[in-house]
């Protein structure tokens, strides 16, 4: 006889009924990955209201390099906002948060260094429920780290994907439309545009009227 599914009110399909959560002893990661514009930043922001909504004390960081939109929210490209601390380093995230915080949330994690692993994870380990969202790709498609590692150790994963601006199948890359070989370009949401995997170009594109024919 096959298995019954039951979805929880509040999940969907097909990532884990699990994301709707309260606080136990235990702590645990989530992470939302994919490209640019898949809504990571929207899902981050949902999952953080909510436990804001339930009182659970919380904390949000973002890295500095990402002045993108605001320095002390986090904004969606749909202008979702929540507040944020800016933080430089995993090390700085580690000795920000306070002993009553249960929730961390973390926006762009890939822009922080290798040490944001071990910070998740003793956070985790220490009862907070910790929400990261991040690039897993870089422009080229090649994994960013530490986005892997966060992956391999999360108890909970979101693969979010954007539609392609090419040909509307769903995207799971970004493309870098501005010409520069640098792995971050800042300040530059314009710059990239989602693609499909047929249709991304694993290299900064040309900016030429080519582009769109
Ligand atoms: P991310 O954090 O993954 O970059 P955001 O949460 O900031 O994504 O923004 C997601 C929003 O971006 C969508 O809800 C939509 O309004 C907008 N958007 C712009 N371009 C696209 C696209 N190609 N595919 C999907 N959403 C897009
Ligand atoms: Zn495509």
């Amino acid at each position: 006889m096959p298995a019954k599914v039951t979805l929880l009110p509040g999940s969907f399909w097909p990532h884990p009924p699990a994301v709707h959560i309260t606080h136990g002893e235990t702590g645990w990661l989530e992470v939302i990955c994919g490209p640019m514009f898949s809504g990571k930043s929207e899902e981050l922001i949902r999952r953080v209201r909510r436990a804001e909504i339930a009182r659970q004390p919380l904390q949000v960081f973002k890295p500095r390099i990402d002045d993108r939109y605001d320095a002390t929210r986090i904004v969606s490209h749909s202008q979702l906002a929540f507040d944020a601390v800016v933080a430089g380093t995993s090390a700085e995230i580690a000795r920000a948060v306070l002993p009553e915080t249960r929730v961390v949330g973390i926006d762009e994690v890939q822009f922080f260094d290798a040490g944001i692993v071990e910070v998740c994870e003793r956070l985790a380990a220490g009862g907070a429920r910790v929400i990261v969202a991040g690039l897993d790709q870089d422009y080229t498609g090649k994994p960013f780290e530490p986005m892997p590692a966060l992956l391999s150790v999360a108890e909970y994963v979101t693969k979010a994907l954007a539609i392609c601006a090419r040909c509307g199948a769903p995207a799971g890359r970004s493309q870098r439309l501005v010409a520069t070989g640098a792995r971050v370009v800042v300040g530059a949401a314009e710059s990239y545009e989602a693609r499909c995997r047929r249709c991304h170009v694993p290299r900064v594109e040309a900016q030429t009227g080519e582009l769109f024919p």
